[in-house]
């Protein structure tokens, strides 16, 4: 299937466990990006299954920026070796915010980059560039497919961690 169709896709609801661990995520992105050297080398954190529904919806139209479900390493990868798209300047002390969430309109084209810093500030951002942003993030996912098939081919009866596994792991 072609990775830039941007009109969402019949979908799988998610559970309520599976959006509690995403959940989980927007409240400790923090420490889970300051760590990920830690981490992203375990396929079983790297694959954690994110359920954001990074959609939009106007006028019957819904457009996504990637499918549910967003690996948790893809998504950080994304954001740390995009920094001119994904991280800006606290508007309170002036700290890079490494957003966890993003939504947007493909219509106007705007985005607003949902973070949180250290100092205590949460908010958005709000940028213009929806289609280049949803490239990127589909792009780093299309190139972890070769390594989540391997991890799958390695654990045919285990899958990945949660967010919840990783805080243990990391003693969050
Ligand atoms: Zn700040």
């Amino acid at each position: 299937m072609d990775k830039y169709i941007f009109f969402k896709q019949d979908a799988l609801r998610p559970s309520n466990e599976q959006l509690l661990d995403t959940k989980l995520f927007y409240l400790n992105a923090g420490e889970l990006y300051r760590r990920f050297d830690d981490w992203k080398d375990n396929d079983q954190f790297y694959f954690i299954p994110l359920y954001m529904e990074m959609t939009y919806s106007c006028a019957g139209i819904v457009a996504e920026i990637a499918p549910d479900p967003v690996w948790l390493g893809s998504f950080i990868t994304c954001i740390l070796e995009h920094p001119d798209m994904f991280q800006y300047n606290c508007p309170k002390c002036g700290k890079v915010v490494y957003p966890f969430r993003y939504v947007g309109s493909p219509l106007s084209g705007t985005v607003h980059l949902e973070g949180r810093c250290e100092c205590g500030w949460r908010g958005v951002k709000e940028v213009s560039g929806w289609r280049i942003r949803a490239i990127a993030l589909r792009d780093q996912i299309a190139s972890d497919k070769l390594r989540y098939r391997i991890f799958r081919l390695l654990h045919p009866m285990g899958g990945a961690s949660t967010v919840e596994g990783l805080h243990e792991w990391l003693r969050l």
